[in-house]
């Protein structure tokens, strides 16, 4: 599995280039802005996350607004019920547990526990926690979203009924720490512009000689 995934890796990049620098917000500001990510696009995300820190400029603000108010701030993102209560719990969580909330958040945590932390938390799956150690602190670990998931799954690179979960450690597993990052970016960039959801366009794939499902027209 290691060759095939930089196999595919060296294609993604030859195809695509290298990726954008990681943004690097403080983890906290990672946390929630993963949390707004959820079944919208990066610019109503972004959108959610501006108005979020305009209306409510702390974190301690957000964790003892009222959910109604927060909902109200981060309209744009859509979910806006659903997230504020998630955000606002996993706020009032961390401060419980004596994390403070700002950008001291997390210092000199080892990658282990605040792993542990993180997906301790209601409302934060792997996904999130990976997001926040691969793109603000750096660390090595591999988020799955759907597109990560769907590609991987075409491209083989794990088995074809693995859920997200499964797959994110499947990967997390085998591809190499200091590729992490490069393999993440080009696999949804990949998913986005070529291998898309329903009608993926193999005729136009810089991957489709390594790909066992070239041609399986919206099938994962
Ligand atoms: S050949 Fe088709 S299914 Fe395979 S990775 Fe390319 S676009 Fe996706």
């Amino acid at each position: 599995m290691r060759r095939r995934i930089a196999a595919v890796l060296r294609r993604l990049r030859r195809a695509y280039g290298p990726p954008p620098a990681p943004r690097r917000l403080p983890p906290l500001d990672e946390l929630v802005l993963t949390v707004l990510s959820q079944n919208t696009s990066d610019t109503n995300r972004d959108r959610a996350y501006a108005d979020l820190r305009s209306r409510l400029p702390t974190w301690d603000e957000v964790a003892d607004a009222p959910p109604p108010a927060i909902a109200r701030a981060i309209r744009r993102g859509g979910l806006g019920p659903t997230k504020s209560v998630r955000i606002r719990r996993i706020l009032r969580e961390l401060r419980d547990r004596g994390v403070p909330l700002d950008e001291r958040a997390f210092a000199g945590m080892r990658s282990a526990a605040l792993w542990d932390l993180l997906v301790g938390l209601g409302g934060v799956g792997p996904k999130t926690a990976a997001c926040v150690l691969l793109f603000s602190l750096g660390r090595p670990f591999f988020p799955v979203d759907t597109h990560v998931h769907r590609v991987s799954i075409r491209l083989g690179l794990v088995p074809p009924r693995s859920d997200p979960v499964r797959a994110q450690e499947l990967l997390q597993a085998e591809v190499p720490p200091a590729d992490v990052y490069d393999l993440h970016m080009g696999l949804i960039r990949h998913g986005r512009e070529v291998c898309v959801a329903r009608r993926p366009i193999c005729s136009r794939c810089p991957l489709a000689d390594l790909c066992p499902r070239v041609g399986v027209v919206g099938a994962r």
